[in-house]
């Protein structure tokens, strides 16, 4: 038996395991035996790699509710936002582009490498970028080419209304981008408003290494690699696919899967009660805003982040801190320090979060050896 079977999986945030309807679609590709797919071959075996890749296409538009052209497949959400802000900072050197400040870094490096070019958008104790915060740094920057919001935080699981900050951007004459990598496909594409959404492969129990960048007719396109003209010359480079069939296959489990949403926010809303009541000082983030149905974000100073997830592994249960730094160290959360929490909340932070395979048991478990670890500690 899998070794990793035993373990409690509670980090879906950093990435979902693969879904099995993925690694199908993946093993059609890499059993080939004895031919390689390339999708710009003329011959049989390029055609088939072409129709895997068309299909999981229209797959990816069937979630995002948008047209197949509409779609660029790159190598995942990293690559899509660099792309997009990349564009703009080229073509619109003397513009601005306005990014909220709890970003994910692929978004917030480029404030940090390009400060007099990227602003940020400060958010409010609750995470929230307000239409009238967005209002007001627009009016202090002049002209703006670009505001980037995202939809779902991936530390805090707030969401952000998109289409009212979208709206306020093209009022300034800025285009819109919105990263919706933690939970793709919640809204489609026309009701967000947005001019170019980043989606992830890996979020959603597709492998690592695929996402996709969608482009609204804009009069804008950014291009990610320049080469062989791929993905319309968009995206150069030879497509990976397998990673794109199971990314497809991915989001055609997950658009039939979106009910079930609704039992992990109870099963969350459950477990948080639950936290509550073996240590009322306990601080939700985002408690009392609007929340994917899938995370919990929460610091119970008393604890060392660090500490707790490396008790929690022992015990087989593993979670996160808000980010996964490269480092695997732990740092205090960027993003609740951006919300104005003191260090001593920022670094104790914790997230659970949950996904397709999540089961009531896996909560039941990890609240268990929980209690017992606070009570370890307590006694001490
Ligand atoms: N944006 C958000 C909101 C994310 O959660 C992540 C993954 N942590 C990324 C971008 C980067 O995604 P990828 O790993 O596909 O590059």
């Amino acid at each position: 038996m899998n070794k990793n079977a035993q373990k409690i999986y509670l980090d879906y945030s950093a990435s979902a395991p693969l879904r099995p309807e993925a690694r199908d679609a993946m093993m059609e590709v890499l059993s080939l035996e004895g031919a390689a797919l390339n999708a710009s071959s003329i011959h049989t075996y390029g055609q088939q790699g072409r129709k895997i890749v068309e299909r999981a296409r229209d797959q990816v538009a069937r979630l995002m509710g948008c047209d197949r052209n509409q779609i660029t497949f790159t190598s995942g959400a990293t690559e899509s936002n660099n792309a997009v802000l990349r564009h703009f900072m080229e073509k619109f050197p003397e513009d601005k582009i306005l990014i909220s400040a709890t970003e994910h870094p692929s978004i917030l490096e480029f404030h940090k490498r390009y400060p007099d070019q990227v602003k940020l958008i400060p958010v409010d104790e609750n995470g929230l970028v307000t239409p009238e915060a967005l209002e007001q740094t627009c009016k202090e920057h002049g002209k703006i080419s670009l505001v980037s919001v995202m939809l779902c935080n991936n530390e805090s699981g707030i969401i952000q209304d998109i289409p009212a900050l979208a709206e306020i951007a093209h009022k300034h004459g800025a285009l819109f981008h919105c990263d919706a990598t933690q939970i793709a496909g919640c809204l489609p594409i026309e009701e967000l408003g947005a001019d170019f959404v980043t989606i992830s492969s890996h979020k959603l129990g597709g492998p690592q290494g695929a996402g996709a960048l969608i482009t609204k007719i804009c009069g804008q396109e950014p291009v990610s690699q320049l080469g062989g003209g791929q993905e319309k010359g968009l995206r150069a480079g030879t497509e990976n696919i397998a990673a794109i069939a199971g990314f497809g296959a991915a989001l055609e489990a997950t658009a039939k899967d979106m009910a079930r949403n609704e039992t992990l926010r109870r099963w969350r809303d459950d477990m948080e009660s639950a936290l509550k009541e073996i240590s009322p000082e306990i601080i939700i983030h985002g408690e009392n805003v609007k929340r994917c149905a899938t995370i919990s974000f929460f610091s119970l100073t008393s604890i060392k982040a660090q500490n707790m997830l490396m008790a929690l592994d022992i015990e087989g249960i593993c979670i996160s801190n808000g980010s996964a730094c490269s480092s695997g160290t732990v740092k205090p959360s960027a993003v609740l320090k951006a919300m104005g929490c003191s260090d001593d909340i920022a670094s104790s932070a914790l997230r659970v979060s949950m996904g397709w395979a999540t089961q009531k048991s896996d909560i039941d478990t990890f609240l268990k050896v929980w209690e017992n670890l606070i009570e370890r500690q307590n006694r001490k």
